[in-house]
C-alpha cells in the first residue's frame, strides 16, 4: 500500500522557440527566466506519462 507520487513538484516547461524543456527548479536557479536561446517566453510542459489519482 505504497504510493510514491510526486505531485506537484515536477512541473516543466518548454521554450516556445526552441522547445528546450527546463524545469521549475532550474528556472529557479536563474537570475532571469530565460532559456538558453535567449528567448523568455516558455509554455508549461506536461510530462508524457502522469497520472492523476484522487486521494482523499
Ligand atoms: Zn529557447
Amino acid at each position: 500500500m505504497a504510493t510514491d507520487t510526486n505531485a506537484g513538484g515536477n512541473v516543466t516547461y518548454e521554450c516556445m522557440r526552441c522547445g528546450t524543456p527546463v524545469t521549475v527548479e532550474e528556472l529557479s536557479r536563474l537570475p532571469e527566466i530565460k532559456c538558453i536561446c535567449g528567448f523568455r517566453v516558455f509554455r508549461k510542459a506536461r510530462p508524457p506519462i502522469v497520472k492523476q489519482l484522487k486521494a482523499i
